[in-house]
Order: structure tokens, then C-alpha cells, then sequence
């Protein structure tokens, strides 16, 4: 046989096994998680692939994951029948770091440290499969992939530099297709080779993967036998007659008769197919926290089917916390997994299936309608999907409403903080929801002592005369509340909404009205509050005017135009904005923007 040929690994890849193998001790069950999942993946591949390469399942339909433990030599075997590796994709991706979740556990390890905490990072992130030497010495990866006719095996060890790749020869060894893991593990954490515990950690870490996971393990029914009664036993009975030795007597007897087998260990009915009414709260929030790799359960959730036109089922949530990569604006956001008839089609998309305003909504689409091997392109061009995304934006909608009309009062000012960018952003890219996102704005107001309201207070507040919905926008709290233009409003006793947020007042003027009432910009130029005294405006007009066209004449350009207000109170004057032009706000906002 040839040798086997030494790789290093990546400079990356060394300084995560480092870490792994001298400083993370907490939480090092992990690793069975992370390998079972690597076999998920492996097995979602070779099935979506084999939709339109039956091919590829020549050497076996069956696709499932086995896991073999050897308690007295501290060995765990995980088998899989997914796609398996050719050697260059077991150097790409076993010696180097592949994927791009475990260069952010490495960036943010290195700043937890930085910054003296000591959190559990690898329980969040996952150190994919490297995580194995968090309890093996040696780690044996041997891979047959249908593109090759040859299997391969990787070998590595917990504290050197380097693994092996050669050939496997042994046919007592070879798999038809797949991948075999085999951990030889640590002194200390040889109690891991042991089919309960194995069957334990499946239960937390792993009970909604879609393939049927096999451990082996020891099994025994009892059964009657019939044994020789012991000869002496006989003879102290008293049973003196000589003559009678000829046949020993027969006794029963219950023994236990051992063997070992595979036992099922999971729960392959996804858990979006069951009856809702059928599934606890605790059910939902374990989906979510595994599916998405959350800490926290969902604020909401909401599972339903639909039928008729289209059918499908999803699972809607909304986290309870955001995570820093999620922004209002951000593209692939791996928020909705979309299967169709359960099997795991993508879950990168920009804005198909779902508005990349509500990216933070997470969940699981299935359906029966679309084709197996649905592209990109098809999602674009596919009514199915038009209508499906209609369905689940009005559910996502109904499920922030309801977080809305929770009694907890605290849940929605969580959510708001978390995701409300997101919904002003809807206000001004989605005009055909304008209607569901209005009220689940929020805003400061004059009147609510910075507390946030929503429109729908704002109205219930207005006075009976009032026609319209007044805001003023600023850049503080306090150059907001001190704006002489609020002086005739204050007066009145109108509410005014203050738009602090340089985002609140796009969205305010996207929505232009609510409930048929306009918003208007109480800076802005002809503002009509309803009780203009025309004769006495004209009589002061007239008597000012030419202290007008002085004042006019001193500012030069600096102004358009030099003005009798019927607005102001207490202050002498004020700076206000045309009609038809940006407001003071705005212009802001342009300039920071330019510059
Ligand atoms: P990730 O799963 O996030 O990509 P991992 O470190 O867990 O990162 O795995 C790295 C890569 O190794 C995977 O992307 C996959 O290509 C390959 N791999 C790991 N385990 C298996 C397996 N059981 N079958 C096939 N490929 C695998
Ligand atoms: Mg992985």
C-alpha cells in the first residue's frame, strides 16, 4: 500500500484546534450535535441532488445516520449514507476553515476574551467538525462519494500539526456510500461511548432532524427455559426408591436472553406536519432555538396551514432578541427554510419568498406545490410563490399584531426596540401593506412623556376639531419639544408626534395619511390650524410689510421669502421650510449624507 500523504492544516484551522484542545472544556457535548448535523447536511445534499440524478442512489436508497458506540475501548462510530467526500473535498474541507459560521466564533472568542468574559461561545456557535476533538484523540474519517469510485480516509490527531489522507484498501472497511466518523475519545471522556447517553444528547441537541437517527444498542426479552433439576437437589426430597434414578427431573426457568440491534432514536415527523393543537409552547420554542441556533424561545409564533389555491405549511416566529448580523437592510439572511414536500430546498433568498424588510421574521415553508428542483429563477417567476408570499407576510403581520395586543405591554416595547427600523423601512418600500404596517408604528409625541404611542392612540387623542395628524421632525428629543412651531399647537392642547429617528419621518411621509387623516409638518410653511382670522392677518400684514422687505433685504439669499406667521406664541420668529421642499429635517439628513 502506498503511505499515507501528511497535509498541514490551514494556519486558521490550527489555531481553532488549539483552542479546542486546551481551553474549551465547558459544553463539549456539542460535538454530537455538530456531527449529527454535518450528516443531516450530507444527507439534505444527495437527496436534493438525487431529484434530478436518480444516479446518485444506486448504491442504496436508504438515507439514514447510525451511531455505534464501544464502551470499553471509548470509541463512537457515526455513519452516514449522504453524499460523502472525494479526496480534494475532504482537503477542502476538513484542512481548512469552510465555513464562514466557524470564522465567527473565532472572531467573536477572540473578543469575549478581549473583553474578559468567559461565555458559553461554543454552545452558540459551533465549531462544526472540529468539535469532535473536544473529546476525541484521533478522529478517523472515512468518505466514498458517488462522483468516486474510491474511498477515502482521513486521519487526525488532537495535538499535532497535521492529518493524513490515504486510500481505504481494506475491504472489511468499505462503505457503498457515505461517511464514517470514528472518535477515539479522551480518557476522560470515554463515557460518552455508551448508547444511553448517546441517546440523551440526541434528545436535546438533535430531535428535529428529518433522517431517521439508528443507535445500537443492547436489547433483551425474557423467555422459559427448561433445565436438568440439580441431582443432589433431587436426592434431599427424600426420594430414597434407588430405582427410580433413571431420568432426572425438569424444572422452568426465566432467562434473558440478550442481543443488540438498531433502535430508532429520533422523531423524523417534522414538526411543522403535526396538528398545532397537538404541540406545546415548549415544543415551538426547542424547534426554533435549534432550527435558528438561538439562545432565547420566540416572542411569537405562529403555525398554520393553508389550502386551496396553493397549499402549504410554515412555521412563522419572531426572536425575541436580534441578532448583529440581522440589519434592516441586510441581503441573504437564512431566515426562511423552504422545503417542498419536506425535503430541504434552500433557505438563501433575497426577497422571494419573504420581503427583506421583515428578514427578521424566522420559520420553515413547506410546500407541496413547487417543484422538487426549483431554482432561483423558477421562485422569481413562479405564481405559486407570489401568492405564498403574500400568505406569509399577512401571517407575519398578524403574528406582530397579535405581540401588539399582548397584555404584556413589555413585549411589544422589546419588539420595537429590536425590529421597529425594520417595519419604518416597510412603511416606505411595501405601499401594499400600508394598511398592516401603520398601526404597529410607534412614536415619542408631545404629550406622552417619552413613552412611544401608536397612530391609533395619536387619534383616539385628537381633538373633535382636529382634522389632521401634526408631527415635527428633529434630531433630539429636546430640539423637538423646543420648536417654536409646537407653540400654537401646545396651545390648543393638540398632540404633536415627534420624529427623532431620521427614519420616522420617511416612513410618515410614505404612509402620507392614517385612517383618512393627512400627516402634516407643523415646520412646514401654510400650516392651517382651522382658526385664521383673515381681516386681522391683513391688517398686520400690511402694517409689517415693510419691515418684511427690510428684513428681506438684510438676509439676502439666505432666505426665500420674509413672512407675517400667524404661528408663533412666545417666540419672535421662526425658520420654516417650503411647502414643496425638504424639511429642515430632512435637509439634515441630505447633508450628512453628502458628506
Ligand atoms: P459546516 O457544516 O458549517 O460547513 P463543518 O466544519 O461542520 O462546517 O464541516 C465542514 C465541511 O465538511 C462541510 O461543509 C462538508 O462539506 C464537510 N463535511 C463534514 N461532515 C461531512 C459528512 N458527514 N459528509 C459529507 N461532508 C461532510
Ligand atoms: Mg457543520
Amino acid at each position: 500500500d502506498p503511505p499515507a500523504e501528511k497535509h498541514e492544516y490551514q494556519a486558521e484551522v490550527n489555531r481553532l484546534m488549539d483552542l479546542i484542545v486546551h481551553s474549551l472544556y465547558s459544553n463539549k457535548e456539542v460535538f454530537l450535535r455538530e456531527l449529527v448535523s454535518n450528516a443531516s447536511d450530507a444527507l439534505d445534499k444527495l437527496r436534493y441532488l438525487s431529484v434530478t440524478d436518480p444516479e446518485l442512489l444506486k448504491d442504496g436508497p436508504q438515507l439514514d445516520i447510525r451511531i455505534q458506540t464501544d464502551k470499553d475501548n471509548g470509541i463512537i462510530t457515526i455513519t452516514d449514507s449522504g453524499i460523502g467526500m472525494t479526496k480534494q473535498e475532504l482537503i477542502d474541507s476538513l484542512g481548512t476553515i469552510a465555513s464562514s459560521g466557524t470564522a465567527k466564533f473565532l472572531k467573536a472568542l477572540k473578543e469575549s476574551q478581549e473583553a474578559g468574559m468567559d461565555n458559553n461561545l461554543i454552545g452558540q456557535f459551533g465549531v462544526g467538525f472540529y468539535s469532535a476533538f473536544l473529546v476525541s484523540e484521533k478522529v478517523v474519517v472515512s468518505t466514498k462519494s458517488p462522483k468516486s469510485d474510491k474511498q477515502y480516509v482521513w486521519e487526525g490527531q488532537a495535538d499535532s500539526g497535521s492529518y493524513t489522507i490515504r486510500e481505504e484498501k481494506d475491504p472489511e472497511q468499505l462503505i457503498p456510500r457515505g461517511t464514517r466518523l470514528t472518535l477515539y475519545l479522551k480518557c476522560d471522556d470515554k463515557g460518552f461511548a455508551h448508547p444511553e447517553r448517546i441517546q440523551k444528547l440526541l434528545k436535546t441537541y438533535s430531535q428535529f432532524v428529518s433522517f431517521p437517527i439508528y443507535t445500537w444498542e443492547e436489547k433483551g426479552f425474557t423467555k422459559e427455559v427448561e433445565v436438568d433439576e440439580d441431582p443432589a437437589e433431587a436426592q434431599k426430597k427424600g426420594d430414597d426408591s434407588a430405582e427410580t434414578k433413571t431420568e432426572p427431573k425438569k424444572k422452568t426457568k426465566t432467562v434473558i436472553e440478550k442481543y443488540w440491534d438498531w433502535e430508532l432514536s429520533n422523531e423524523t415527523q417534522p414538526i411543522w406536519l403535526r396538528n398545532p393543537k397537538e404541540v406545546s409552547t415548549e415544543e415551538y420554542n426547542d424547534f426554533f432555538k435549534k432550527t435558528f441556533n438561538e439562545y432565547l424561545g420566540p416572542l411569537a409564533s405562529s403555525h398554520f396551514t393553508t389550502e386551496g389555491e396553493v397549499e402549504f405549511r410554515s412555521i412563522l416566529f419572531v426572536p425575541a432578541t436580534r441578532k448583529e448580523d440581522v440589519t434592516a437592510d441586510s441581503r441573504k439572511t437564512k431566515n426562511i427554510r423552504l422545503y417542498v414536500k419536506r425535503v430541504f430546498i434552500s433557505d438563501d433568498f433575497d426577497g422571494e419568498l419573504f420581503p427583506r424588510y421583515l428578514s427578521f421574521v424566522k420559520g420553515v415553508v413547506d410546500s407541496n406545490d413547487l417543484p422538487l428542483n426549483v431554482s432561483r429563477e423558477i421562485l422569481q417567476e413562479s405564481r405559486i410563490v407570489r401568492i405564498m408570499r403574500k400568505r406569509l407576510v399577512r401571517k407575519a403581520f398578524d403574528m406582530i399584531l397579535g405581540i401588539s395586543c399582548s397584555e404584556n405591554r413589555d413585549d411589544y416595547e422589546r419588539f420595537w426596540e429590536n425590529f421597529g427600523k425594520f417595519l419604518k423601512l416597510g412603511a416606505m418600500e411595501d405601499k401594499e401593506n400600508h394598511k398592516r404596517i401603520a398601526p404597529l408604528l410607534r412614536f415619542f409625541s408631545s404629550q406622552s412623556n417619552n413613552e412611544l404611542i401608536s397612530l391609533d392612540e395619536y387619534v383616539e387623542n385628537m381633538k373633535p376639531e382636529q382634522k389632521d395628524i401634526y408631527f415635527i421632525a428633529a434630531d433630539s428629543m429636546s430640539s423637538a419639544i423646543n420648536a417654536p412651531f409646537l407653540e400654537r399647537l401646545t396651545e390648543k392642547d393638540y398632540e404633536v408626534l415627534l420624529l427623532v429617528d431620521p427614519m420616522d419621518e420617511l416612513a410618515i411621509q410614505n404612509l402620507s395619511s392614517y385612517k383618512d387623516k393627512k400627516f402634516v409638518d407643523i415646520s412646514k410653511e401654510d400650516l392651517d390650524l382651522g382658526d385664521n382670522n383673515e381681516e386681522r392677518e391683513k391688517e398686520i400684514k400690511q402694517e409689517f410689510s415693510q419691515a418684511c422687505d427690510w428684513i428681506k433685504n438684510r438676509l439676502g439669499d439666505k432666505v426665500a421669502r420674509v413672512d407675517i406667521s400667524n404661528r408663533l406664541r412666545s417666540s419672535p420668529c421662526v425658520l420654516v421650510a417650503a411647502k414643496f421642499g425638504w424639511s429642515a429635517n430632512m435637509e439634515r439628513l441630505m447633508r450628512a449624507q453628502s458628506m
